[in-house]
């Protein structure tokens, strides 16, 4: 086995991004009928930063009130949005999608702060994701009856849609950009941790003269995701959050008529065979459990790899993430930014403690973490088995099981044996194996040599407990549709 050689004593020079080019306000107000009005509830709540805890913001908490003024300013904007000429509706969002990336350093600062993701993360990944999304239904807007031959695809009417804290920007251009290029108006609740890139989305659409109404975002928490859930006058509900709240969802929603997506939690499996090149192989190991602080439904949280390479590939990789860099997550050296709330790290401790209660060998790297704010350093389980807990359950944080397998049946067996069905990577050079596994695995998603890729053109989306619908292409344009 040959020698690893890694320079530990390698410092880096901190390399933090400016933040003078931002602009942000102390308050923020609920986005409706293309204004910023004061919530009729009267209520506020702060927005933290998870790096340092301290606040940001003040931001409105909504009431089912606000909610119905919202949903009525959205009803009111969708009888002319849905008439307008289609390709009209796609200059807009071409533009929304221009406006995104002129001010792309703005956006993927403010978010860094608000959520505690590296800047590298946000700047590279994030931003322009979302621009891509909007100008993705942007050059749909007007061939939806190509996408669709032979039918007479029509929009639903109004859009409720309820976000995640975990990838605030793409998250609400994911679900904002393929409603209204469809013609639909929508109501958009971001995550109450998270709430400043969707306001600051708010802003920008205020700027871009998109007719009054076609898009309201509104904040506030679980009970004002509920109030939109439960609204009479909205057509269709597209939620991504945990499994947990996804059920709620589809209770409340039981035998009403009101079209639902839910993107939930995950458990992806990440196999390396004997055949894979290792090194590459461990780098898509990290950037599956690692990308933004493993607060990724699709991350690749349990690994499975074949035994006779499980040496060494653990090695490399226990090499590997002693070198990651944790820490403020406005400096470009960063690799793992601040866990996003008190109450997440709590949820992420908890299941260390359970991992290594239930016999787990845990492996954490010895880095530095600041001294305020919500860390977790990377960590890895060995000698676990399926009936772990930590193995079952979502941790959605910096946490790593591992598992290894002799044969292709087996490790086929184990990474489907989960109440979840949304990812899974391989790694082997061999394209039949590849093929065999993308037919057998229980994902939605599976990357073959990479890992945690995302495009506007390929629907996403889950099976079992993963959730219902696919959002993203052909797939999710068409839960914005009807066809007569
Ligand atoms: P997480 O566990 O990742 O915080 P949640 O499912 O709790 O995920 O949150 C995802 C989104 O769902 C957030 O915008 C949150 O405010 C919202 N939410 C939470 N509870 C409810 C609920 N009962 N009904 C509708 N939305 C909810």
């Amino acid at each position: 086995m040959s020698k690893i050689n890694i320079n530990k004593s390698w410092k880096y020079d901190e390399s933090l991004e400016s933040t003078s080019h931002i602009k942000l306000k102390d308050k923020y107000d609920l986005f409706i009928g293309g204004e910023f009005v004061k919530p009729l509830s009267k209520k506020y709540f702060n927005t933290l930063n998870p790096a340092t805890n301290q606040s940001i913001a003040e931001i409105a908490d909504a009431n089912d009130k606000d909610i119905d003024k919202a949903v009525k300013s959205a009803r009111k904007a969708f009888n002319s949005w849905s008439k307008l000429d289609p390709k009209e509706r796609g200059k807009y969002i071409f533009r929304i999608a221009r406006m995104i990336q002129e001010r792309a350093k703005e956006f993927a600062v403010i978010e860094s702060i608000d959520g505690g993701k590296p800047i590298r993360e946000s700047r590279d990944i994030d931003i322009p994701l979302a621009a891509n999304h909007f100008f993705y239904h942007a050059g749909w807007a007007d061939k939806l009856e190509y996408a669709f031959p032979n039918k007479k695809p029509t929009p639903l009417g109004v859009a409720g849609q309820i976000i995640p804290w975990n990838f605030p920007l793409l998250m609400a251009a994911w679900k904002i950009a393929p409603a209204i290029a469809c013609g639909n108006t929508v109501v958009l609740k971001p995550a109450e941790s998270t709430s400043l890139t969707a306001l600051k989305l708010a802003e920008l659409i205020q700027d871009s003269g998109l007719p009054k109404g076609v898009v309201n975002i509104v904040t506030g928490a679980g009970k004002t995701g509920a109030a939109i859930v439960n609204h009479p006058d909205i057509n269709k509900i597209a939620f991504t959050g945990s499994t947990e709240v996804g059920k709620l969802i589809e209770r409340s929603l039981a035998g009403i008529e009101k079209k639902t997506t839910l993107e939930l939690g995950g458990k992806g499996a990440n196999i390396i065979f004997e055949d894979a090149a290792i090194d590459q192989a461990v780098e898509g190991i990290v950037n599956a459990i690692f990308f933004n602080q493993g607060h990724v439904c699709c991350a690749g949280s349990r690994l499975f790899i074949q035994e006779s390479v499980a040496d060494i590939v653990i090695e490399k990789l226990k090499d590997r993430i002693s070198t990651l860099i944790v820490g403020d997550p406005l400096d470009k050296n960063t690799d793992i930014g601040a866990i996003n709330s008190v109450e997440q790290l709590k949820t992420i401790e908890k299941y260390i403690e359970i991992g290594k209660k239930e016999g787990g060998e845990i492996y954490q790297s010895k880095c530095s973490l600041p001294k305020k704010g919500n860390w977790c350093p990377p960590t890895l389980f060995l000698n676990v088995s399926q009936s772990h807990t930590i193995v079952q359950e979502e941790i959605f944080g910096p946490v790593l099981a591992i598992q290894t397998f002799r044969t292709i049946d087996e490790v086929i067996e184990k990474a489907n044996n989960t109440p979840f069905g949304l990812s899974a990577g391989v790694w082997t050079e061999k394209g039949s194996k590849i093929f065999r596994l993308t037919k057998e695995l229980n994902a939605g998603v599976v990357w073959a040599n990479t890992y945690n890729k995302f495009d506007p053109s390929s629907p996403f989306g889950g099976f079992k407990e993963s959730g219902m619908g696919r959002e993203g292409g052909l797939h999710g344009l068409k839960s914005y549709l009807k066809f007569e």
